[in-house]
């Protein structure tokens, strides 16, 4: 399905919500990908994904520094097969982009060539998945301290802006996922990621919002779920924030006057008897009209 070859397994940053962590940290060697690749590509499949939850991995050190030359040999080994028009590399982490620009420098022109997006414009631009989470130190410290490694995690959210920064500057323009609910999490945790959003206003990004889930194989399985119902204030802020955000990035021609008035009526028909006249802010908010 979508030609998806997997090139690493486990990560072991462990971060404390999530499962791939806990399996062992593996990359598949090239030859054997490779393998797979051909199979897909004579079987007709023009898209390689490439499956790994962080590509920076592949072949990494023990102290997660990114392996610059067995990266960009891995790409440019697929990008060579005849057949593969498009690759699509399925997530990839934020502190290595830091570390080694050189690394994003090297393999994007070729992410670019063989990705299948286009910006409104028609420019074409390479994506992946990233984890921002959260904007809070106190929470990265206590949840998902690797997550920033080689770096201290105090320094997360200059990591999340520079990290961002690079990849634009080279036509990726990721998706990041942020988590609400955080089973400690509190007002200035939130504000945090306020404040982290709010430096974020320029960048292509589309935000996706989550509630925390504590998933059954992960470290923090027997906390509660979030849920809608437990959201405060501040967490519709930062739900309406993303959504305002990828509005405002994303939309084609005539597309803001779509989500003005579907908005708007969403609101009436729905989301004013499911939550209550307070969304109407957000659903504001996130349409453009306020
Ligand atoms: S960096 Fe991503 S894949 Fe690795 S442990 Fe954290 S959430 Fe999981």
């Amino acid at each position: 399905m979508f030609g998806v070859v997997e090139v690493t397994r486990g990560c072991g940053r462990g971060c404390q919500f999530c499962s791939p962590t806990l399996r062992q940290r593996y990359s598949f060697p090239l030859e054997h990908i490779m393998k797979e690749v051909d199979l897909n590509a004579r079987s007709g499949t023009r898209m390689i994904t490439l499956q790994t939850d962080d590509i920076f991995l592949y072949k990494t050190s023990p102290d997660f520094t990114p392996n610059e030359d067995a990266v960009f040999e891995l790409v440019d080994s697929i990008a060579r097969v005849e057949g593969v028009q498009y690759i699509q590399v399925a997530h990839a982490a934020l502190a290595p982009v830091v570390y080694n620009r050189g690394i994003v420098e090297k393999i994007a022109p070729t992410l670019v060539e063989k990705s299948r997006w286009t910006y409104l414009n028609n420019q074409r631009y390479a994506t992946f998945e990233t984890g921002i989470e959260t904007g809070s130190v106190r929470l990265i410290e206590k949840y998902m301290r690797g997550k920033t490694l080689p770096y201290k995690p105090e320094k997360w959210p200059d990591i999340v802006v520079q990290g961002l920064g690079i990849l634009n500057d080279n036509q990726i323009y990721p998706l990041a996922t942020l988590i609400t609910g955080l089973p400690i999490e509190n007002e200035e945790d939130i504000i945090a990621t306020l404040e982290l959003l709010d430096g974020l206003k320029n960048t292509k990004v589309f935000f996706v919002p989550l509630l925390f889930t504590s998933e059954e194989d992960c470290v923090l399985n027997r906390e509660r779920h979030a849920d809608l119902d437990g959201l405060s204030e501040l967490h519709w802020d930062v739900f309406s924030t993303c959504w305002r955000h990828n509005v405002k990035t994303w939309r084609g021609k005539g597309f803001q006057s779509l989500i003005r008035i579907g908005g708007l009526l969403a609101y009436l028909a729905y989301y004013r008897w499911l939550h209550g006249p307070r969304v109407l802010r957000h659903v504001l908010k996130v349409s453009g009209w306020a």
